[in-house]
């Protein structure tokens, strides 16, 4: 097994869409990135890549490429798990956490963990995602932003079966 971790946030921005975990989240702010700020997304991509010894995400998918100026980030986690297939490296089980103030995630939550374990290729129960706030302290508390946290298990024996 390997472990990998993700960190990640952004910055609330008006004229955005709020997209977390694949799926849009009526609010009146979205996240300001390059792509979609699907900062869910890209905590887990980090964590992956972080577990596969792949660097991270800014490395993978530079904000300087107009490549991936907007794009979705469901198709950046899809090129990370292709890294993985060709290495030989399955997806576990994944434990995720949002940090918002606002807005309310909970009714979002099983629509989130759907769309990830669907792109995973994972059964809901080894998708997991936690919403919290952070008691009104800090960037997430004053409303600034959100940030996501991932943890994820990668397995690796097929790898180690071929060598
Ligand atoms: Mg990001």
């Amino acid at each position: 097994m390997l472990i990998g971790q993700g960190i990640d946030a952004h910055r609330f921005a008006p004229d955005r869409r709020l997209i977390l975990g694949g799926v849009e989240i009526p609010h009146e702010l979205g996240l300001e990135a390059h792509s979609d700020g699907d900062v869910l997304l890209h905590a887990l991509c980090d964590a992956l890549l972080g577990a596969a010894g792949l660097g991270d995400i800014g490395h993978h998918f530079p904000d300087s490429d107009a490549a991936f100026k907007d794009i979705d980030s469901r198709v950046l986690l899809q090129r990370v798990l292709q890294s993985l297939t060709e290495r030989d490296l399955r997806v576990h089980n994944a434990d995720l956490t949002v940090v918002a103030q606002a807005p309310k995630l909970a009714p979002f939550i099983a629509s989130m963990r759907d769309c990830i374990a669907a792109d995973l290729g994972l059964p809901m129960a080894r998708v997991n995602i936690k919403a919290t706030t952070s008691e009104r302290m800090g960037f997430t508390g004053r409303g600034e932003g959100i940030a996501a946290f991932a943890v994820v298990l990668l397995d690796d024996s097929g790898l180690s079966a071929a060598l």
